[in-house]
């Protein structure tokens, strides 16, 4: 079905093209296909992408996420979008700690940018903070003298990706091992296991993710990006963090949301959704366990 679709895009691509080159956000990769399809962007102040600039070097952020369960979003920029993975306990800097990460769908590299709070019942309404963020190359001894963008895509394909990280809080040598394909259906996603290899950087024993709370970018704790967008969960948090924000083109759509009535989600119920829409507001920090 994807070959399919992609054979069509390429047929139409190769009669005489006006948009060829364009910014159209519905031209963008058709990676970003799921990623669209899962939001509402008159209601999320998520970026719709689609623009950015591949930069030559590749780039990875981790967002911690208060979803439906708070979890840890790692994204490797790859082939012009980010791969992306939810690892439900986040990295582990011990390299005895092997941590579940679940392939979600494919997000812009814009999204590399993205902190705030995503309304309640949009898909993976709760907040996002910027974790860590920075680059990443071929792990070395994976790539054996190949680009890192080569590499990577091998590694990646073969479901042993071997990286080396260059962020803030996150350094060093690292592999995520593919253990299984979804249960069946086409839009369902593989399992990973994310594991620290031991170099200089390692620490075992160490637990990172309770050590280190705040925001990369902004310094916040997740309390203080949920506050920061008021109680109006419509209201574009990032109107309050304009350092976070890039717009190197407009907005896709702030139109004041129209539809009387919630748009059905289709988002499957995984670690990333949504909290379930409540009837009623739910209060911002219920999920609390
Ligand atoms: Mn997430």
């Amino acid at each position: 079905m994807a070959a399919a679709k992609r054979g069509k895009a390429k047929a139409a691509g190769d009669r005489k093209t006006k948009s060829a080159g364009s910014h159209d956000p519905k031209k963008a990769p058709a990676a970003l296909d799921e990623y669209r399809k899962k939001r509402d962007f008159s209601k999320t102040a998520e970026p719709a992408g689609g623009g950015a600039a591949r930069t030559g070097t590749l780039q990875f952020v981790v967002q911690k996420h208060a979803a439906r369960n708070v979890h840890f979003d790692l994204r490797l920029e790859l082939d012009g979008v980010m791969k992306s993975w939810a690892v439900p306990k986040g990295p582990s800097l011990d390299p005895s700690v092997k941590r579940l990460a679940m392939q979600v769908e494919d997000h812009p590299i814009e999204y590399n940018t993205f902190e705030g709070t995503i309304p309640a019942g949009e898909y993976g309404g709760g907040t996002v903070m910027l974790w860590d963020r920075g680059t990443y190359i071929a792990d070395p001894a994976m790539a054996n003298g190949a680009s890192d963008e080569v590499a990577v895509q091998h590694g990646y394909d073969k479901g042993d990706l071997k990286v080396v990280l260059n962020g803030q809080r996150l350094r060093g040598s690292w592999v995520l091992v593919r253990t299984r394909f979804g249960p069946g259906g086409s839009s369902s996603k593989p399992s990973w296991l994310l594991i620290k290899h031991r170099d200089a950087f390692a620490k075992p024993g160490a637990d990172i993710v309770a050590d280190v709370a705040t925001s990369v970018e902004s310094g916040r704790t997740m309390e203080q990006i949920a506050a920061a967008k008021g109680d109006d969960a419509r209201v574009h948090s990032a109107n309050n963090e304009p350092s976070l924000v890039t717009p190197r083109k407009p907005p896709v759509s702030r139109a004041k949301p129209r539809r009387a009535t919630p748009r059905v989600n289709r988002a499957p119920p995984d670690a990333h959704a949504a909290a379930p829409t409540a009837r009623k507001r739910t209060p911002k920090s219920s999920g609390k366990r």
